[in-house]
């Protein structure tokens, strides 16, 4: 990705933020494998990921696995279409990466891996 050769340090992939020591790096390192989904100005929703100083300061739905708490936080800013068309979209987006949604309920794939169902014969 935006990784230089010989750059010790990866910077945020968002707003290029680049850590000062170790210590900052390993933070970042943490807070930028969150996954953000977030609307674009089409209402499309995209993936990004974001250090501390640049995450979304918006109201968040945790979009997390019932199973092992994993998953993607999804921001809806104002410019966000309706919050059930976005919950739907976000559904979407999950399901083609392998996430099962039954009801309330959501599974990611490696879970959904693990755990012998139904779902897994099929
Ligand atoms: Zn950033
Ligand atoms: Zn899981």
């Amino acid at each position: 990705m935006s990784v230089l050769p010989g750059d010790p340090f990866r910077a945020c992939p968002h707003c290029g933020h680049r850590p000062a020591g170790r210590r900052e790096a390993r933070q970042l390192c943490a807070d930028t494998t969150v996954t953000w989904l977030e609307p674009g100005p089409d209402g499309t929703l995209g993936e990004a990921h974001h250090c501390t100083a640049c995450a979304p300061t918006g109201p968040v739905i945790d979009l997390a696995c019932d199973t092992c708490g994993d998953g993607p936080l999804l921001c809806y800013a104002a410019r966000s279409p309706s919050l059930s068309d976005l919950l739907a979209a976000a559904r979407r987006w999950l399901c083609a990466l392998g996430w099962q949604a039954t009801g309330r309920c959501l599974t990611c794939p490696a879970c959904r891996r693990a755990a012998p169902g139904p779902s897994t014969a099929r």
